[in-house]
């Protein structure tokens, strides 16, 4: 069975390491010759608005999908046309815009904290007013990563938001005190069968992720139970195929959605090396139409990320329990070039370690 896959990097390279024992092969997309999937797949090099590159990467596969949310739509639509997509194409759309995010999480019962969307200047300054200071304003579109978010705490703030955004559509959110943040990833199969991995517990350095602790701690299990029917409700609404994660606060012990991701997930990274079967592989079975693997636990995994910084291999490797995985990208400050998965009881000490031998650059 031949894959196609949206974007080239690695979130693509690690789908192909899982899928390829599975007995699928795999094609990229990319519009760049060294994306980092190069060395696991066939690389098909082109923009996304190039339609003849589009054909010729779709001729002959059994199926398409996508690892990076902000492939265009219409790119994403033409691949669709001509071959079977999971997610849809109708989930890539929700995941690209914000606004649709928070919609859609609010129309299946999923709590969220208070938002307003604003198209100009005039509208930011009258969704600041009702909804008061202190908010975050963020593009409803190509936002990763902390990239186009501005915290507004005073009325300066506000005034400026909407130029120094870029003057595109924004929407404004209530800064939430939260006493942590942590994900579901989760899958759902062609027949509607559907499997979450134990919550993640998050930490985020200047909007980007650097460390995820799983199981996240969760008295009784209820603040997992929750999150997986949250995420279920949202991929059963979408008829979703494939993983997707949701990303929430957690404020006053309560679940508060901020954003959902329909794809493979940084968050569950940790599933490579420590749980039955990965994201990435359970990714692979539910668009293959297989049966999806068991998802739980087999110990406690924290996955730090490499920012901008590649340590050594040898004094990773050194640590007990931990798995290096570097994604072949070149450094550059607050690109992320690799994680290391620590499993085991010495987990915690082992990503301390990690954290000290790699900074963030
Ligand atoms: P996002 O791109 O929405 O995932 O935001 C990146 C990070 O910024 C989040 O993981 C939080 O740490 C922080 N953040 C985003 N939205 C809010 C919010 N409404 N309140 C407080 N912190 C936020």
């Amino acid at each position: 069975m031949l894959v196609g896959v949206l974007g080239g990097g690695q979130l693509g390279r690690m789908l192909a390491m899982a899928g390829l024992p599975l007995g699928l092969r795999f094609r990229f997309f990319d519009p760049s010759p060294e994306a980092p999937a190069r060395e696991v797949g066939e690389l098909v090099v082109g923009s996304f608005d190039d339609a003849q590159a589009l054909d010729r990467f779709s001729a002959g596969l059994d199926v398409a999908t996508f690892e990076f949310e902000n492939v265009p739509l219409a790119a994403a639509e033409r691949v669709a046309g001509r071959v079977t997509m999971h997610p849809s194409p109708r989930a890539l759309a929700t995941g690209q815009d914000r606004l649709s995010e928070k919609m859609l999480f609010r129309e299946v019962g999923v709590g969220v904290h208070d938002f307003a969307p604003a198209g100009s200047d005039a509208e930011v300054r009258s969704a600041a007013a009702t909804l008061g200071l202190p908010l975050i304003a963020k593009t409803r579109r190509m936002g990763y990563d902390g990239k186009g978010q501005k915290v507004l705490r005073h009325e300066a703030d506000v005034a400026v938001c909407w130029a120094e955004l870029g003057g595109v559509p924004l929407l404004l959110e209530r800064l939430v005190p939260f006493e942590r943040e942590v994900s579901v990833v989760a899958c759902r199969g062609v027949g509607g069968e559907f499997a979450a991995y134990p919550l993640t517990q998050n930490t985020h350095v200047r909007g980007i992720l650097r460390e995820s602790a799983a199981p996240a701690a969760d008295p009784g299990g209820r603040l997992g139970e929750e999150a997986a029917r949250h995420a279920r409700r949202i991929m059963e609404r979408l008829g979703y195929v494939g993983v997707a994660a949701v990303e929430f606060f957690v404020r006053g012990g309560e679940l508060l959605a901020n954003e959902m991701a329909p794809r493979v997930h940084n968050s569950g990274h940790w599933t490579i090396d420590g749980c039955q079967c990965s994201q990435f592989e359970n990714h692979c079975r539910a668009i293959a139409g297989l049966p999806l693997g068991p998802t739980a636990a087999r110990a406690p995994s924290v996955m730090v990320n490499l920012i901008g910084h590649v340590p050594s291999a040898a004094e990773v490797l050194r640590l007990p329990g931990a798995h290096l995985h570097l994604y072949g990208k070149a450094p550059r400050p607050g690109r992320k070039v690799g994680h290391v998965t620590l499993v085991g009881p010495d987990a915690v000490a082992g990503a301390e370690r990690v954290a000290a031998l790699s900074p963030i650059t």
